[in-house]
């Protein structure tokens, strides 16, 4: 007979094992609040259609997401693109690309970044030395990096004010969700090796046309329907219960209770909490560490404008409102143009701040990004806020991320931000989601 496992929560981490599961044998019941998937990656509200919250951006780095795309006939979607490069907007808006010269890897991005050019070029020599230094590692790496802020150790290693506000503050912000003040050095170190000092195709940036809708959740949730998982949507759990050893079962807001073999809880880690009876909080450290981890918020504003089909473009803003602008075609249902996010990370202020101040500051940063559009009309107008957008990586943070198998052996945890070793985006959900899965199976046999 199958083994039954029931999953909580239907983002990209539940959606993964679902996925992974099903494929695997597995009889899958997938519960999610809300009444479609996709979990932080849509927005709704009361008042308006829901919507990508994110602008989809895919790294040739982003291995788990490329491969989960693979399984469901999308990866043709996502075109790798050399004219398709970072480019940055700098204090007085002046655009600048960084070059992705046609050498092998690392030898591209120490090369591309060392020419960088939005520094002088004493501060471009100081880029190459300290990439050198922390590719080779020679000198070791300190120890302490997991305890200090990368922008510490950005300064002692000699880059300047310049070179750490125009080139490694923008990364951070779009690569780990926060400030280089915030983050911790070491979860920087490793962005940067993982993304830069690695194969060359590591590097390459695709912004598919359709949304992550047309990508991932419409393609994941017709593959779960038809190989016989159940999709309960509109379904709230509101606790998972214990005895001394394992999970007994998961109560129901509408207080029906459901058991299974296994239980996977894709959620995010407040909500967690929450699910959990207060012994597990103080017996175990495993899930009191949970009650420490923080987060960062985001507010995305999205531009519909009519005129003009552009290629797709990805600016990072270095010293402006927003810190990073996606741009890219849409054409749907008789209405055609650009679609332009803009996207500020790490600014707990800004959650407050009226729609028009929101909307006026992405009209100013869309404008200096694509002096194109200047003057095109916007048809239509988002804004996401999202006050738990990223977990926040702060010095001490990776210690605190949990891996998959809980102490309860039939309880198995996966997010983004669970300890996959990534800064908590759309890849560290997916790739917890395969690892969630890959020890389900593994405690199975
Ligand atoms: C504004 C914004 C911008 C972002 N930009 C980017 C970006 O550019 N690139 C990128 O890679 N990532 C980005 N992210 C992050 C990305 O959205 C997340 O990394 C990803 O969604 C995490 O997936 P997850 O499955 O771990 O969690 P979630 O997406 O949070 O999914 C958890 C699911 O659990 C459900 N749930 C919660 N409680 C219960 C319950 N009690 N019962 C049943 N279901 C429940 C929720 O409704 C949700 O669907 C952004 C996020 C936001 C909000």
């Amino acid at each position: 007979m199958k083994r039954t496992v029931l999953i909580i929560g239907g983002g990209p981490a539940g959606i993964t094992a679902a996925l992974r599961l099903n494929g695997r044998g597995y009889a899958v019941t997938l519960l999610e609040q809300r009444f479609e998937l996709g979990g932080r990656l849509i927005s709704s509200s009361e008042s308006a259609e829901s919507t990508d919250a994110i602008p989809p951006v895919v790294l040739g780095c982003h291995k788990a997401t490329l491969s989960l795309l693979e399984t469901l006939g999308t990866a043709r979607q996502v075109r790798f693109s050399n004219r398709l490069r970072f480019e940055f907007l700098l204090p007085g808006g002046r655009l600048v690309p960084l070059r992705r010269p046609w050498l092998p890897g690392p030898l591209h991005a120490m090369l591309g970044l060392a020419t960088f050019p939005g520094l002088p070029l004493r501060d471009r020599w100081r880029v190459l030395a300290f990439l050198e230094r922390t590719w080779e590692g020679d000198p070791e790496l300190p120890l302490d990096l997991g305890s200090r802020t990368a922008n510490d150790w950005l300064t002692e290693f000699g880059q300047s004010k310049e070179a750490r506000s125009h080139l490694w503050s923008p990364l951070a912000r779009f690569l780990l969700g926060d400030d280089l003040t915030v983050v911790s050095a070491a979860t920087f170190a490793r962005m940067l090796s993982h993304c830069f000092l690695s194969a060359r195709h590591h590097t390459g940036l695709a912004i598919p046309i359709g949304g992550i809708r047309s990508l991932l959740l419409t393609p994941a949730s017709e593959r779960l329907t038809q190989s016989g998982a159940t999709l309960r949507l509109g379904i709230s759990v509101n606790q998972i219960r214990f005895d001394a050893h394992r999970v007994t079962g998961i109560q129901l807001q509408s207080g029906s209770p459901l058991v299974a073999d296994w239980y996977v809880a894709a959620l995010p880690h407040r909500r967690l909490c929450s699910l959990l009876p207060e012994s597990a909080l103080t017996n175990y450290s495993y899930f009191e560490q949970l009650t420490r981890l923080t987060d960062s918020p985001a507010v995305t504003v999205h531009l519909w404008m009519g005129s003009t089909r552009p290629a797709p473009r990805l600016v990072l803003l270095a010293g402006r409102t927003y810190h990073w602008m996606v741009s890219r075609a849409f054409g749907e249902s008789g209405r055609q143009g650009t679609i332009v996010s803009l996207v500020a990370t790490g600014l707990s202020g800004w959650l407050d701040r009226p729609d028009q101040d929101l909307l006026k500051s992405a009209l100013d940063d869309a404008g200096d990004c694509l002096p194109t559009a200047v003057g095109a009309k916007v048809a239509d107008s988002r804004i996401v806020r999202e006050p738990q957008a990223f977990l926040s990586l702060r010095p001490g943070t990776a210690s605190l991320r949990p891996l998959p198998q809980s102490p309860f052996p039939n309880l198995f945890l996966a997010g983004d931000w669970t300890d996959t070793g990534l800064p908590a985006t759309l890849e560290s959900a997916i790739l917890s989601g395969d690892r969630c899965a890959e020890a389900i199976v593994a405690a199975d046999q």
